[in-house]
């Protein structure tokens, strides 16, 4: 995600690891069979609700045997009574436009094993399977649910003429030694999630575009009204799709077809050069985008962006330059999230820090865009100072969960703002030309794969041939002194 621009207005308004690892730790998982989801959901822009249906062939990716497989709910952080709401009291206003509205998700059905609903906050379906399997044996399950969608501005939700479906499927629980269950919090993207295969068909009003994140065909069915649009998508992090009423504007870059839906915007065609320049300029930097899409959607939405794997969330809300900001940051997403995934909750600025850095390293290679790479660095410090002597902040740490963040602003300065200070720091000790190597070396290891820190680190050392462990985990656990103040 983006969050909104960090300045030091803001601040004051807010005031108030070893070489041999890399290789190690990441290889072997990004070719292994992975599971694979079909989903078939109409609909209903009268009701705002979709009926579904997902079937999953479920592959065990772990190294024990499997006798119960768990699943997220996300879209029931979104119903009334929600322990875990997906916005936190002060974002309220901003999502929830017209009214705090409610949706959720509702399980009518489920083969391949008896099903009890768990987790935290009635948000994990979990399923009891006959027999069970092994590790590389896979099984069949499908979900028969209803959805019913928030009017909110949101990964998941209705607004004005537009659906957001985010996060809108039961998808695998990440597997750690147990499943992984993690509630929805409100601070940053609350997601841990192993690459899947997807085959996604939404029938919906023909008034509406669907917006895919793969290779999409639509079909109209005249009689019913509807249109069908299916679309296949391998290897990928999530699956998001957006229906609204659209303009678009499309362009290829290097080979992939980049779309560009949107309602109001004169820049439209500047809007999406930035996206062509960013996808190109981030695959020659990190390792080729592999997909054959890439759609920029701006939609309603409460902060500046959202990704997902081929497909973003731009806000309708943002402006000018920050449009620009937005579609570089979220599309330096595909490599930090979707290419190499990590742990959203546990080490959020794994690939926040990395999104955000990468859009200042795109601003230092693309002069003509008018933004100094020297000026967001000293943004960064000037705000993050600034944070710090405000809030006292005792704890500058980056390694918290998501849940151990006093609020979204303590979030956003200990990942986005904290995390590019680190890696201008190893970009003065190790020039642009081995950091990038670095990076793109991390991308080779650990693609479509869940990477931890120590990965990040040992990649840059095998690419640098330097010692960064203690240097880059003062920054990561706080105790690195960074200028004049104690964080
Ligand atoms: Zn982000």
């Amino acid at each position: 995600m983006k969050t909104k621009r960090i300045c030091k207005f803001m601040a004051i308004l807010f005031a108030l690891a070893a070489v041999a690892g890399c290789f190690a730790a990441c290889s072997e998982q990004g070719d292994e069979p992975r599971s694979s989801y079909t989903i078939t959901a109409q609909v209903d822009a009268r009701q705002m609700s979709v009926s579904a249906l997902c079937e999953i062939e479920y592959v065990n990716r772990t190294e024990v045997e499997l006798t119960e497989v768990w699943f997220h709910l996300y879209p029931a952080a979104y119903r009334d009574g929600a322990r875990y709401t997906p916005v936190s009291a002060a974002e309220v206003e901003g999502a929830y436009p017209h009214g705090v509205s409610y949706g959720g998700i509702e399980i009518n059905g489920v083969t391949g094993g008896e099903y009890e609903i768990g987790g935290l906050d009635e948000d994990i379906l979990i399923v009891k399977l006959p027999e069970s399997i092994m590790p590389t044996e896979s099984v069949r399950i499908t979900v028969d649910y209803k959805l019913k969608l928030p009017n909110m501005r949101h990964r998941f939700g209705y607004c004005d003429d537009k659906i957001n479906l985010g996060n809108w499927f039961p998808i695998e629980c990440a597997y750690e030694g147990g499943f992984a269950s993690a509630p929805y919090y409100s601070n940053g993207d609350p997601f841990n999630l192993p690459v899947c295969d997807y085959n996604v068909t939404i029938i919906a009003p023909k008034e509406y575009t669907v917006a895919m994140p793969g290779e999409s065909s639509r079909t109209e069915e005249q009689e019913q009204g509807t249109a069908r649009t299916v679309c296949k998508l391998d290897n990928a992090r999530d699956f998001a799709a957006v229906l609204g009423k659209f303009q678009t504007a499309t362009a290829n870059a290097n080979g992939v077809e980049v779309t560009y839906y949107y309602t109001f915007d004169d820049k439209a065609e500047e809007h999406l050069k930035a996206a062509c320049d960013a996808l190109n300029y981030f695959s020659g930097a990190f390792g080729a985008y592999p997909y054959k899409t890439y759609s920029v959607v701006q939609t309603p939405f409460n902060q500046g962006g959202m990704e997902y794997t081929g497909l973003v969330y731009i806000s309708d809300a943002a402006r000018d330059k920050m449009i620009t900001e937005v579609i570089v940051h979220e599309t330096a997403h595909q490599w930090w999230y979707g290419i190499v995934g990590n742990d959203q909750v546990a080490d959020a600025w794994l690939d926040e820090a990395l999104a955000e850095y990468s859009t200042s390293l795109f601003y230092k290679n693309h002069a003509d865009y008018g933004v100094k790479y020297e000026d967001r660095i000293a943004d960064a410090m000037g705000g993050f100072s600034l944070y710090c002597e405000l809030s006292k902040c005792s704890d500058t740490s980056m390694n918290r969960s998501l849940a151990d963040f006093a609020n979204a602003s303590e979030y956003t300065y200990m990942t986005y703002v904290k995390g590019q200070l680190m890696y201008d720091t190893l970009l003065h000790m190790l020039g642009e030309k081995t950091l990038v190597g670095g990076l793109e070396n991390y991308v080779s290891k650990c693609g479509f794969t869940t990477a931890k820190p120590d990965n990040l680190i040992a990649c840059l050392e095998e690419t640098s041939g330097r010692n960064l462990k203690s240097l880059m985990t003062s920054y990561i656990d706080g105790t690195a002194k960074l200028y004049s103040i104690g964080g």
